[in-house]
């Protein structure tokens, strides 16, 4: 009998029937071949940091933190495979020693790299995709307990749909990532009117590196971040600070405090990672690019409308089109727009009038973050639904990684 599992946003909890920490991927094949001879369902949960039922193991849960470091580094190419229960945290020490970084990465780093890219997690930055882009290699344990090599020289036709994969189609036990050499951000975060923000945001997503913002309901303000890439490691760009006037905080601490303003450079990940310590419930949609401002509207004259006390930021991010067939920002550039409540407090009127907003402009829900939708909806959404689907059915047929959420939003 395993120990009892909530996730972060204490949304979801079971008590699964067996806990068990396979340290080798030989370990994760023995577990996954016995819970098929058991009848039981397998699922490999990371950090818990989903909000949505999509890590929920009723049967068998595999902890894979016993499965975490760098397995190979290809220097030439910036490749590194990275095992599959690594924490986002550990890879920028990981990557350290060898110049390098990931390309972008979302609000936290407390993730595992498969939970991540296998909800589609995203940063923002209309140039840049989200973690799963990164992906150029995999390797999974599938329902029979053989291994699956995908990568570009096998098996290649499948690494758009392994990621994001929703933990669909078998155990990741090692992923290989495209990497670029280290380098640091400046960032500039100051609050403004939310008008200017609207009125301008096509070329606000559009132009610099990574643009992001947030807008406090009930006020006329918006936070606005926007960070800038630079080139060299941050030790590098200290020594040449004198040269960058965004180096030097412009505004003392207390400052930050009363107004958000804030200029600073360091490296990538200390930019791009902040830590949430207030605990909350979020959904967020994936919307065309275009239709990020028209959205926004609409819901705040929703908000307006309903009175809700709203205390927490509405976020707003970008990110660039990509191939990847169950991407949320699959063949559109996108915006990103989400929303947020106090774990403790009820979020179901908010997030479903606001859920049917973001369907009328198009919306695709974050696979990890709170939504309605059943497969039935999510089918016309994505392109390659079908085609992910009939790729389940190969790969799991007895529905071996199967759980409630994967029932749903797949179909059965
Ligand atoms: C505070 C907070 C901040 C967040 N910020 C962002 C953000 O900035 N951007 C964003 O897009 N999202 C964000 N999220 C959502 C989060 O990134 C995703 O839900 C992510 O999937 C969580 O990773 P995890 O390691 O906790 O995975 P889990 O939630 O534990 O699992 C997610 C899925 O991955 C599968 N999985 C895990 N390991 C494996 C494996 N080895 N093989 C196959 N499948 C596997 C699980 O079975 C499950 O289906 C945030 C969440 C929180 C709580």
């Amino acid at each position: 009998m395993g120990g009892a599992w909530q996730n972060w946003g204490r949304t979801e909890a079971v008590r699964p029937r067996l806990v068990e920490r396979p340290a080798t991927v030989e370990a994760v094949q023995r577990a996954v071949e016995a819970a098929a001879r058991a009848g039981m369902r397998v699922k490999p949960v990371g950090a818990g940091h989903s909000f949505s039922g999509i890590a929920v193991a009723p049967d068998v849960l595999l902890v894979l933190d016993d499965l975490s470091d760098v397995a190979e580094v290809d220097r030439e190419r910036r490749r590194v495979r990275l095992l599959a229960g690594t924490r986002l945290h550990q890879i920028p020490g990981l990557l350290a020693p060898f110049g390098l970084a990931m390309q972008n990465l979302g609000d936290v780093d407390r993730q595992s790299i498969s939970g991540a890219i296998s909800t589609g997690t995203h940063g923002t930055g209309a140039r840049f995709g989200g973690i799963a882009t990164q992906v150029v290699g995999a390797t999974l344990v599938t329902a029979s307990g053989d291994l699956l090599t995908v990568d570009e020289t096998q098996n290649s036709e499948l690494l758009p749909a392994v990621a994001p994969g929703l933990g669909a189609l078998g155990v990741l036990v090692d992923l290989t990532l495209q990497c670029v050499p280290a380098f640091v951000l400046h960032a500039v975060e100051h609050p403004e009117p939310l008008a200017d923000v609207l009125t301008s945001l096509d070329e606000r997503a559009a132009k610099p590196d990574h643009f992001e913002f947030y807008w406090f309901p009930h006020t006329d303000i918006a936070l606005t971040k926007t960070n800038t890439r630079l080139p060299g490691d941050y030790r590098a760009v200290c020594a040449t600070g004198v040269a960058i006037p965004g180096i030097v905080p412009t505004f003392s601490r207390l400052a930050v405090k009363l107004t958000g303003n804030r200029e600073y450079t360091d490296a990538s990940t200390g930019v791009f990672v902040q830590n949430r310590n207030v605990r909350f419930k979020e959904m967020e949609y994936a919307l065309p690019a275009e239709n990020v401002r028209p959205a926004f509207e609409a819901m705040r004259a929703l908000i307006d409308e309903r009175g809700w006390k709203i205390s927490f930021p509405v976020e707003v991010r970008f990110a660039a089109a990509d191939d990847l067939w169950m991407s949320t920002a699959y063949g559109r550039e996108s915006g990103y727009i989400a929303v947020h409540r106090y774990w403790r407090e009820d979020h179901t009127e908010y997030f479903e009038a606001v859920e049917q907003i973001m369907l009328s402009f198009g919306g695709r829900p974050h696979w990890g973050k709170m939504h309605t939708l059943d497969a039935s909806i999510l089918r016309d959404r994505y392109p390659k639904f079908d085609d992910f689907t009939a790729l389940r059915d190969r790969l799991d047929p007895d529905r071996r990684f199967q759980n409630d959420y994967l029932a749903r939003v797949l179909g059965d």
